[in-house]
């Protein structure tokens, strides 16, 4: 099971389709099971999406700041599922 430093490393990768089988069964298995690493994961599909809407160029380091910062806070907070 992949940690969610692990699964945040990959996301880039994961979001773009570009990890291998093997990794990508992994990430899956992990975004199932971790509803942090399902928000981030979300939040930045939407993110990408936006951005690419607009001009193409991947995550702005700050937004991947951000992301991580949030997903600290929702792992020291006890790590609570979102409500809705
Ligand atoms: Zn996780």
């Amino acid at each position: 099971m992949l940690t969610c430093k692990d699964f945040l490393g990959w996301l880039n990768e994961y979001l773009e389709d570009t990890a291998d089988a093997e990794t990508r069964s992994h990430l899956n298995e992990h975004v199932k099971a971790c509803p942090n690493c399902w928000v981030v994961f979300d939040t930045t599909k939407k993110t990408i999406q936006v951005f690419k809407g607009m001009e193409p160029q991947e995550i702005p380091d700050d937004v991947e700041a951000r992301l991580m910062d949030a997903l600290e806070r929702r792992m020291a907070a006890g790590g609570a599922p979102p409500a809705g």
